[in-house]
Order: structure tokens, then sequence, then C-alpha cells
């Protein structure tokens, strides 16, 4: 039993001192929010950082998702997975629009694109996969498919920050990306996000919606949100994009520390590099997927056992998004089967820059202790 819990992430912060001393500055200006001096700097360090044509920043990174479909003027169906955090599917479904559930292949658990032709019609207007875990899409699948049967695509890369493939940013992908910056996040500013898109009259457009719509003091153009990034959120940004890279290192090789321990043991499955992908991932998820026939234990139990033993481990993604309690008789997750499987059997433990290898061992040792 570890004396103090472990979560299944911590927040990384800066030096505390760094921060307070950047906000002193805040003191003298008195400017707090409103795409203020820090705001305009971190939306610099971030375009260049993540090789995008255009990005916006946002309170958080749901209202950027919110907002980017508001954007587009989508009408209809949206194709989407329930692999996801809740926030992929209230986006479009708080944009009246409707979400067609397609399932996620067992090799990285992003959406199958051999089954979206087929959930294709008329209404269709986007599809929206997510780099789940940070694991990317098979994206010129999708391309192939969005230009096929002319749909926008939005990529939900909230676990993506950071990543290339192929050499690029994955904020280059589709028409718009949206990402989170959240505290649980890889990167994070407290709470926030951002869209990122080469199309500038989307990013004009989006501009104005995360401020009410306002064009200018008198024209009010869109009917808005408010969703601005205040100088808090942007100065923790600047503090932390500084110690990203090393977050990543860090978080890698604990990755390779739990992949060394837990494949080839029965019943569990650990995803590997993806050797045949020119991917820079950041490491920043560790899903364990437990079968339990072979294993011996259920996902349940495993995770009840290291709960005693002050181990938190979570059950992200489950449940699906499409069998919440809010759409109730509206979808069927027998049409989603992978997706559910996972769900059921998934663990994804603890990670994060600061997590000894010591407990990734004492981790590994209760799980494998329970298969002997
Ligand atoms: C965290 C997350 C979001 C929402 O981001 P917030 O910053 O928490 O609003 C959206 N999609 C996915 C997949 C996420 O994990």
């Amino acid at each position: 039993m570890l004396d103090k819990p472990i979560y299944v992430t911590k927040a990384s912060l800066p030096p505390f001192d760094e921060y307070v001393e950047a906000l002193k500055a805040l003191w003298d200006t008195g400017i707090l929010t409103n795409m203020g001096k820090y705001h305009t700097e971190l939306e610099k360090k971030l375009d260049e950082f993540l090789g995008v044509h255009f990005i916006s920043l946002f309170v958080n990174g749901h209202m950027s998702l919110e907002l980017v479909l508001q954007a587009m003027n989508l009408t209809g169906e949206v194709i989407t997975t329930p692999y996801t955090f809740a926030s992929t599917t209230h986006a479009i479904v708080r944009n009246h629009l409707k979400p067609v559930f397609c399932d996620i292949n067992e090799k990285n658990y992003t959406i199958d694109v051999s089954k979206i032709e087929r959930l294709i019609n008329d209404k269709t207007s986007a599809i929206l996969p997510v780099h789940v875990y940070g694991n990317i899409c098979e994206i010129e699948e999708i391309d192939r498919i969005a230009q096929k049967y002319d749909l926008k695509v939005i990529y939900d890369a909230a676990h993506a920050f950071g990543e290339k493939i192929n050499g690029q940013g994955v904020g280059t992908l589709g028409d718009a990306s949206i990402f989170s910056f959240h505290a649980t996040k890889a990167f994070n500013t407290i709470e926030g996000g951002a869209v990122t898109t080469k199309d500038f009259l989307l990013l004009e457009s989006l501009y104005q919606l995360k401020n009410f719509g306002f064009r200018n003091e008198v024209t009010v153009n869109g009917v808005g949100a408010n969703a601005k990034m205040n100088e808090f959120q942007a100065i923790m940004g600047l503090c932390n994009l500084k110690y990203f890279a090393d977050g990543v290192l860090k978080r890698k090789s604990l990755v390779e520390h739990y992949r060394q321990r837990l494949r080839n043991i029965p019943g569990l499955v650990v995803l590997e590099e993806e050797k045949d992908r020119q991917i820079e991932s950041n490491y920043s998820y560790f899903p364990l997927v437990i079968y339990e026939k072979e294993f011996g234990f259920t996902r349940n139990e495993i995770k009840e056992k290291l709960n005693a033993n002050n181990i938190f481990p979570r059950r992200y993604f489950y449940p699906l998004t499409n069998s919440f309690k809010c759409y109730e008789n509206e979808f069927d997750i027998a049409e989603t089967p992978i997706a559910l499987k996972i769900s059921k059997r998934v663990l994804t433990l603890p990670l994060y820059a600061e997590l000894e290898h010591e407990v990734v061992d004492t981790i590994c040792d209760i799980i494998v202790n329970l298969h002997k």
C-alpha cells in the first residue's frame, strides 16, 4: 500500500515563482482578459510550436469544439465515435446536429475507416474523428472519403497536443482540429483550448463567436458565446510550454516501462509503437485492455485491487457516449461492438511526467501477481 494516493494523472505545473513573477505584469496593467498581451503571445508561440496555419484560443477545449461546429454552419448528421470523452458527442448535440456513431478499430481505438462510408447519406455534413489517447486516426482514408462525399472533417485532437504525423503537426489535418489545455491534459493552461485551421474565414468567424459575435463595438454578427481565454490561463500556458518537451521524454520512458512489464501476459493487451507509420507521440495515456477469461480477473477486479493499494486508474472510456443516460433510447450500442468490447475492458493506468518508475513497478507487480 502506497502512503500517497496515485491518481491517473497529475497536472504539470511550472516552478511556482516563474508563474507568480509573470503575473506581476497584470497588476500593473489591470488587463486580465479580452485577448490581451499574453493571449496574443501564447497564440504566436503555439502557432509556431504546433506548426499550424492559424490558431484561435478558447476558455476550454469543449467550447472550441462547440463553436467550430457552429462556425461551419453544419446541418443534419455528423459521423463520429462513441469511444471518447462526453465533450465530443455533447458538442454535436448542443449544435442541434445528430451524431451518427461509427465503430472503432482494434489497432489503435480510433474510427474504423472501413465502416464510415455505409453511414453516409444525404444528411451527412461532417466527420468528427477523435485521436483518442493521442493515437492518430487513419487520416489518408478519412481525407479520401471526405473529398469523395464533400464532407467537412473536424478532428478532436484533445489528446494529441504536440503530435506529428509524416513530420506535420496534427493540427494541420482536416478542415479544423480542436485541442484541450485542461489541467489533466499533456499541456495545460489550467483550463483552455484551441482551434487550428488553414481557413482564414473560419478563424475570423471563431474570433467573433467566442466574444458574443461582436465584429466591432457596434456590429454583432453572430449568435456568439463567451469563450475567451483569459490572461492567467495564457501565462500558465507560456510557462508550461517551456517544459512540455521534457515531459514527453519522461512519459515516453514510463510508457516503455509499462509495455515491457505488461506485454506477453495472457489476457492483457497493451498498444505498441506504430512502427509502420511516421508518428511523433506525446505519450500521455496508457490504456490497458483486460480479457478476463485469459487473465483470470476482470477489469473491475483489477481496478478494485489497485484502489485498495491507494492507486486510482480510470476507466477511460467507459461508458460509451452512445449509452449515456441523457441519450437513452436514442442510439443502439450494438452498432459499435468493438467500442463496446474495449470500453468494458479498458483501464487507463497512471501516467504523468513526475510519476516514478518505482511506482510503475509497484502497479505492474500488483497486476502481474494477480494473474499468477
Ligand atoms: C478533454 C477533452 C475534451 C474537452 O476539453 P475540455 O478542455 O475539458 O473542455 C474534448 N474531447 C476529448 C476527447 C477530451 O478528452
